[in-house]
Formats: structure tokens, C-alpha cells, sequence
């Protein structure tokens, strides 16, 4: 991949040059081919960013180059840039990210934007975040509100690892991860919101192949797609309070099927909300029926 470049190893290139010949590399794989460069540059320099237009004359040395050179192939075979970097933004928060963990997407901040509209500012509420991942979801919540109790779960020990690591790194106190299926690890407990973007994508569905890097676990959700989200609508009455609220992210065509599945099981006041690209991906419920535990 690298081989083919028109100039050497061993050459001393500059920055600006160097940039310039990424970009091009980058144009056919990534849909931000300057930022990918910059930030892949800036890590092999172990510079900032702002440092590259400060110095684009500046000679970077071979063993740079060469660092420069992995990332930037990893990237151009399509390596997500998240897991390149380690780390993603998600509602200004910058958590660490794993090939364990699914990526956080920016449309996931509708959840969390939802959830706040349903707990007031100094609440002392109980929450749950179902299959958490980097603890993206858990996490904002439990910032913006902390007077609240979150507990997140996740089938993934790996995935529970590095969502601890960002509740430390972000110093959030008020958040307890359980590794283990759905809510099983909180059966006995009750709790006023529930939150989750579960696996939903068909395992037929052509988008998969192109998260082929991100864990299956996490995406794929059975023939229909509908699988996991089954488990929860169905789960979560043994573990919420009369009159509390579910939040679930969803693919785009599922709205009606998942407006369905809570009819089916005493769910109340189903409203579907739009995406910032006008799209239905989430939908919210009121819990009116009697706890089963
Ligand atoms: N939103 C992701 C995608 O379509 C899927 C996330 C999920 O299955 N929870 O790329």
C-alpha cells in the first residue's frame, strides 16, 4: 500500500507535503480525508494539531514517517478512524473507544437528549442504560444529572472495562457498571427510566458488512432485526416503576414494528422521535402496567 508512494522511506518529507500526499491516499476510503490526515499526522508527531499548520515546513524524521505511514494504511484498508485513535466524541464528552465497543454515533445524543427532557435537574432518579458499550449513553446521562443514580449493563466484560475507564477518566461518580445480559444483572432492583441502543440491524442487512470492525454482538439483532429490542420491551416491566419510561434507539423502517411490540406488553403514551436527519430512531414509552417482580 505505502510501496507505491512516489517517494521513499528513507526521504525527509515535510509536513505540508506529507498532508498533501495523505489526503490524496485518503479520498477514496474516508469522507474526511484532511481531518483523518491531520489527526493521523498529529498522532505520529505526538503533536496538537494546530502544530501542523504552524510548521508545515517543518521536516518530520524517519521513525515519524514511518509511524505515520501504519496509521495512515490501517486507515486507507478502512480501519474506523475511532479505534485508530482510541478515542470518539460523543455529547462533548471524549470517551475511549475499543474494537470491543461500538462506536458512538452522534444520532445516540436524540437518547440521551430524551432521557433529560424526562428527568428534572436535581431529580434523584434511579436510571438504567441496557448494553452500554462505551458507556456513552450512561455516561452523558449521569453527568448532566448528578443526583441520579445510573447503573449500565453490558453482555461485553470488555466493553464494561473501558466504559469504567471513561466514568474515571471523566471523574463521573455516579455511575455503577454490571457485566451480564440485558437486565439480568438488576433483576431485583427498580428504576424510573430506561434507556438503550441495542443491537437492531437485520443479519441479512448489507449495512453490516460495512461495520465489519465494530463487534457483531453489537449490531446484529437476528432475522428481523427486531430480536434484542423483543427482549428488552418484554424485560423491562420486571425492572421499572409504574409510570416510569423506556428510551430506545432504533433502525429508521422499525418505528411501526416497535410501536407494536410495546402495545403488546401494557406500555402507554408510545411517542416516536426524529433524528437531526428527520428520520424516526427513537422511541419512548410510559410503563402502566403492574410489576411482575
Ligand atoms: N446506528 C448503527 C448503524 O446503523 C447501528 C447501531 C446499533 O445497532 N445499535 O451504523
Amino acid at each position: 500500500m505505502v510501496r507505491d508512494w512516489s517517494f521513499a522511506l528513507n526521504e525527509l518529507f515535510t509536513i505540508g507535503k506529507l498532508l498533501e500526499a495523505a489526503i490524496k491516499k485518503l479520498k477514496s476510503t474516508s469522507a474526511s480525508p484532511r481531518l483523518d490526515a491531520e489527526l493521523l499526522l498529529a498522532r505520529a508527531l505526538k503533536a496538537e494539531r494546530t502544530c501542523l499548520y504552524a510548521h508545515p515546513e517543518s521536516k518530520v524524521n524517519s521513525a515519524q514517517e514511518k509511524t505515520f505511514f501504519a496509521l495512515l494504511s490501517r486507515r486507507i484498508s478502512g480501519y474506523p478512524m475511532a479505534y485508530i485513535m482510541g478515542e470518539k466524541e460523543f455529547w462533548s464528552m471524549n470517551l475511549t473507544v475499543s474494537p470491543h465497543t461500538l462506536i458512538p454515533r452522534p444520532e445516540t445524543e436524540v437518547v440521551v437528549e430524551q432521557a433529560l427532557l424526562h428527568i428534572p435537574l436535581r431529580a434523584t432518579m434511579e436510571i438504567l442504560d441496557l448494553g452500554t458499550g462505551t458507556g456513552a449513553i450512561a455516561l452523558a446521562i449521569a453527568k448532566e444529572r448528578p443526583f441520579c443514580r445510573v447503573i449500565a449493563t453490558d453482555i461485553s466484560s470488555d466493553a464494561i472495562a473501558i466504559a469504567q475507564i471513561n466514568a474515571d477518566k471523566l471523574a463521573i461518580p455516579n455511575i455503577k457498571f454490571i457485566a451480564g445480559d440485558w437486565v439480568n444483572p438488576v433483576a431485583n432492583c427498580q428504576f424510573d427510566l430506561i434507556v438503550s441502543n441495542p443491537p437492531y440491524i437485520a443479519s441479512g442487512d448489507p449495512h453490516l458488512s460495512e461495520l465489519i470492525h465494530e463487534p457483531k454482538w453489537a449490531l446484529d439483532a437476528g432475522q428481523d432485526g427486531l430480536g434484542e429490542i423483543r427482549k428488552i420491551v418484554f424485560g423491562a416491566p420486571n425492572v421499572i416503576k409504574y409510570g416510569g419510561h423506556l428510551i430506545l434507539e432504533h433502525g429508521a423502517c422499525q418505528a411501526d414494528d416497535i410501536i407494536d411490540l410495546y402495545r403488546t406488553s401494557n406500555w402507554t403514551n408510545i411517542t416516536s422521535i426524529k433524528d437531526y436527519a428527520g428520520l424516526p430512531r427513537v422511541i419512548i414509552a410510559t410503563y402502566n402496567g403492574s410489576n411482575t417482580t
